[in-house]
């Protein structure tokens, strides 16, 4: 559901986590459950069984699921500190994971966030344990039994160097359970989970063609409390965690947990500390941890940095051999709420989520203009430029959402990025040309297929348009879209509002005025009708597809009943009177003012009459009606044909916006995304019979709104009996 909410300057830091075990209860109820039971918590919610493990794969080895109390003497959940050499890599390609638990443990009040510390192996102890992460611009509280996969009364996945320690091993299994499995761990970007431990946005840089204050902007990224991580790219699979000749791993996910300058040989040196997460295996080059660089440095110096030089997978390098062996640096930003400390510098941030459905939002990107336009558009005022500058920096952010949950229903990552352009003053959602002409102010660097594609910019202040895709059209996902920007920035979705300008129809030409046209349709009409001199839903079909059948540029197979009963009601007046009828028997006065609105003029008459002789309308149509609802119907083909440019009988359902617009109908994404499900076919398209549906129901609809929203509050009060009547009668 396409859902606005803007968070600029509010921290949600004090806001509780949400529960999210199915059964409704909390961590501490759940936990008090227990021992008042005195039973060992299980978990309904994510069993110890296969199926917690892997979805595509069968247990290579006899995995037994064991609590720490079995696996070894006086199991603790942090023994001394949470800190980086607790995190050792399992039998699991998750190393982007860990990275990023390392990262967080060098920030301590994230950590302590992720992993509240009100839980041990002390006499509070029920088997369970919870840890908080961020979901989708919401921290959900996530808990787990402690019955760990283990192989021979070893843990087989992430464990702590002390194997006593089991904080790690937990904190890896709720983040399985967040995600379905612990196979849904496999691959990953470290930006990824250290989003999901912080809130924050990445960002990422190619070191080899990264802007020269690079050094700069990591040292002021780490001094504001970001999380980075970096890896060097491989080129194959078989490359994957292949080991250069100086200690490095390629396609593998470090830490970055230092930056400095020191004094070497009268010369200024700058240098990055980097962690290997399987805590060993280090770079054996200039300035790793025995190397003679450092007995050039002045001895205070080397003790501050070095600090120590074990083979505990932390080593320093020069930042120049860091640009030349590793390809890839991503930061995580804090925002507001995931920073504690109020004299750091930090974003203001808004928020959408929206969707791409097939038939109706799911346009792709700007290679298919005939689509791209009908994506969700969002609007960006950036009206203040940045502290002692002109322009204003902005991290413009687009999440696809659940990706990793739905990979074991074999979906992935979808290809993603977004485009920018200088907004228009007016909030209507773009249509085609609006894109054909102008061309786009900045751009999301590649399409890629990651969960999160993100780009900083400057832009002059002024008003920006946001177009999220899929790179291909018809693809499906839901996103979210995080704008950080310096300064507070004004956002909204374009074309969200729902209206309608229904102008009233035209009075029917007297019957002496009637065109050859006009008098054709009588006489088939009256042949029809008989001798009531209306028409029923039936005869109504039999005129409609007779007429419809002669015109050879529409080709359909003729119209439903559905759509003629929907006609009928649109131009009819009994199904508005049996609508004011229940509302006089519910107690509703009609004023005259209301049946004005109420009814088309030409119905008017019509009603009176009815309204004194007690509505004894059976749905049938007279000519006079007929005639007006002709010249509607001969519109509604023109914008039909206008959009059926191959002749195929058929519109695209993309094109319905505009052809609903022209019809003085505007409906939001929503509503749109509703309408091509119900409607179009498997190629996105939409038949005439459907079409006319779609639009006669509509516009029955808007009438009836607007009829009974008689203050135009956009708001009406119905009872079940007014509801039933609309819903079974449109
Ligand atoms: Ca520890
Ligand atoms: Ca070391």
């Amino acid at each position: 559901m396409p859902l606005q909410s803007t968070l600029s300057g509010r921290s949600s830091g004090s806001t509780r986590a949400l529960d999210t075990q199915s059964d409704g209860k909390s961590f501490e109820q759940l936990r008090h459950e227990c021992l008042q039971n005195g039973v060992l918590f299980e978990d309904p919610d994510f069993p110890a069984t296969d199926s917690s493990l892997f979805f595509s794969q069968s247990v290579p080895v006899q995995i037994e699921w064991k609590r720490p109390k079995e696996l070894c003497e006086n199991p603790r959940f942090i023994v001394g500190d949470a800190n980086r050499t607790d995190i050792c890599q399992g039998q699991l390609g998750d190393c982007w994971l860990l990275a990023a638990i390392a990262s967080l443990t060098l920030k301590k009040d994230a950590l302590a966030r992720v992993v509240p510390h009100d839980q041990d192996f002390d006499h509070r102890y029920a088997g369970i344990f919870h840890f908080q992460f961020w979901h989708h611009n919401q921290w959900l509280d996530v808990v787990v039994d402690d019955r760990l996969p283990s192989v021979r009364n070893q843990l087989i996945m992430l464990h702590s160097a002390s194997n006593n320690e089991f904080w790690s091993a937990l904190l890896e299994k709720a983040y399985a359970k967040l995600h379905g499995s612990y196979e849904s761990l496999k691959g990953g970007s470290t930006m990824e989970a250290m989003e999901d431990f912080t809130g924050g946005v990445g960002e990422m840089y190619d070191t080899k063609s990264a802007p020269d204050n690079l050094f700069r902007i990591m040292k002021k990224a780490l001094d504001r409390g970001s999380m980075m991580g970096c890896s060097i790219n491989i080129s194959s699979s078989a490359e994957s965690e292949a080991k250069t000749t100086t200690g490095l791993v390629k396609g593998h996910a470090y830490s970055i947990t230092g930056l400095e300058e020191v004094n070497y040989r009268g010369q200024t040196v700058q240098l990055i500390r980097v962690r290997n997460p399987w805590g060993q295996v280090e770079w054996n080059g200039p300035w790793s941890d025995n190397s003679r660089e450092w007995n050039y440095v002045d001895r205070a110096e080397k003790t501050r940095i070095l600090q120590n030089s074990t083979e505990d997978g932390e080593f320093w390098m020069e930042f120049e051999d860091f640009k030349r062996n590793y390809d890839k640096v991503e930061i995580c930003n804090m925002t507001p709420d995931s920073l504690t400390d109020d004299t750091k510098r930090h974003w203001e941030v808004s928020m959408f989520e929206g969707n791409w459905i097939r038939g109706s939002t799911a346009g792709g990107c700007r290679n298919y203009i005939d689509t791209f336009w009908t994506n969700p558009q969002f609007r960006l005022e950036l009206e203040d430029a940045d502290d002692e500058d002109d322009v204003c920096s902005v991290v413009i952010a687009l999440m696809q959402k659940n990706r990793r949950k739905l990979r074991k229903e074999g979906m992935d990552l979808e290809t993603i990025g977004f485009a920018v352009y200088e907004s228009p003053n007016d909030e209507d959602h773009q249509g085609k040309d609006f894109f054909r002409y102008h061309a786009s102010k900045a751009r999301s660097r590649t399409y890629i297929n990651m969960r999160e594609v993100s780009e900083r910019f400057t832009l002059p202040p002024g008003k920006y348009l946001l177009v999220p895709t899929t790179f291909q059209p018809h693809h499906e996902a839901n996103f979210l879209i995080r704008i950080f920007s310096e300064k507070k920035a004004g956002a909204l979705e374009m074309g969200s509002n729902v209206d309608a300008d229904l102008p009233d129809p035209p009075m029917p030409s007297a019957p002496e005025e009637e065109t050859d046209e006009e008098k054709g349709l009588r006489r088939l009409f009256e042949q029809l009708a008989g001798a009531d001199k209306a028409i029923s839903v039936r005869e109504l079909q039999q005129m409609l597809n007779g007429v419809l059948s002669r015109r050879k540029e529409i080709k359909f197979d003729g119209l439903s009943l559905s759509t003629c009963h929907s006609i009928i009601n649109l131009m009819d007046v009994s199904f508005h009177s049996l609508l004011s009828d229940s509302f006089q028997a519910s107690g509703f006065r009609m004023s005259i003012k209301f049946t004005l609105l109420f009814f088309l003029p030409t119905q008017l008459e019509l009603f009176f009459l009815d309204a004194v002789n007690q509505v004894d309308n059976t749905g049938k149509l007279e000519f006079q009606e007929f005639k007006v609802f002709w010249e509607k119907m001969k519109k509604w083909i023109m914008l039909f044909l206008s959009f059926d440019t191959d002749r195929s009988g058929k519109m695209s359902s993309y094109e319905l916006r505009i052809a609903l617009k022209a019809a003085g109908m505007h409906l939001n994404n929503q509503l749109l995304q509703l309408v091509g499900l119900r409607f179009a076919d498997a190629n996105y398209d939409i038949d005439f019979d459907d079409y006319l549906t779609c639009i006669v129901r509509l516009e029955n609809m808007f009438r009836a709104f607007q009829a009974m929203d008689k203050f135009q509050r956009g708001r009406v009060k119905m009872n079940i009996m007014q509801f039933l009547m609309l819903s079974m009668n449109v």
